[in-house]
């Protein structure tokens, strides 16, 4: 049987609920578009391969209502890495991992910052990556940066956005599109995109 939760903690948990699948569901609805970023510098499969993850996650959502926040995050990194595959699997995977390993039940703002910062340097070590290398890095820390200012929502979504659109000039110095060295510079990078829709997503979600 479901314990009981606190009336607060359900909705807490619902509005949680929400987030995750608002989250998957923009990306998925962009699946498109991702494929067409990773066909321009890579293989072509980051849109299925976020689908399949995300769809997967979907499908979860009943057995992850009521669950502490942070045990809902480790649960989803653990799909995420099973189901997504490719790069961005293990490194999304790590990146909800490590946040639900370093949040609390209920995070203060600082808090939803301290977690997002460790699960970014968790994803860094993984992918033995940094910032300016053409990666969903480039959009995740920015986006820390403004949590953790006190930006407002509307700011954040702006900011994860332009990020996203801001990696185009780069030359990828890590994952597949690196093989392609100059040729990479011009194209948005998919998981950036990816990043970016998610955060979106969430913002709309909690401004709503
Ligand atoms: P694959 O490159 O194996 O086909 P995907 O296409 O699903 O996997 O994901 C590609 C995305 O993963 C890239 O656009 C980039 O944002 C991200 N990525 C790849 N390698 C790294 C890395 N070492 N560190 C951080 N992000 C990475
Ligand atoms: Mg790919």
């Amino acid at each position: 049987m479901e314990p009981a939760l606190h009336t607060s903690e359900r909705a807490e948990s619902d509005l949680t609920l929400r987030i995750v699948r608002a989250a998957a569901e923009a990306v998925i609805g962009h699946t498109d578009e991702l494929t067409a970023l990773d066909q321009a510098i890579g293989d072509g499969d980051h849109g299925i391969n976020m689908k399949r993850g995300l769809e997967a996650v979907l499908a979860d959502l009943p057995q992850l209502r009521g669950k502490p926040l942070g045990e809902m995050l480790k649960a989803i990194g653990m799909k995420l890495v099973m189901k997504v595959g490719g790069a961005s699997g293990p490194l999304y995977g790590t990146l909800a991992l490590e946040l639900g390993k370093h949040m609390p039940a209920s995070p203060s703002r600082g808090d939803l910052a301290a977690a997002f910062a460790a699960a970014i340097e968790a994803v860094k070590a993984r992918g033995k990556s940094d910032l300016a290398q053409k990666t969903m890095l480039d959009v995740l820390a920015p986006v820390q940066a403004k949590l953790a200012e006190g930006a407002d929502l509307c700011a954040i979504k702006a900011e994860a956005l332009r990020a996203a659109e801001a990696t185009r000039p780069i030359q990828a110095l890590r994952g597949r599109a690196s093989f392609l060295g100059e040729r990479s510079i011009g194209h948005v990078d998919p998981g950036a995109r990816s990043a970016a829709l998610f955060v979106a997503a969430i913002c709309d979600t909690l401004e709503g």
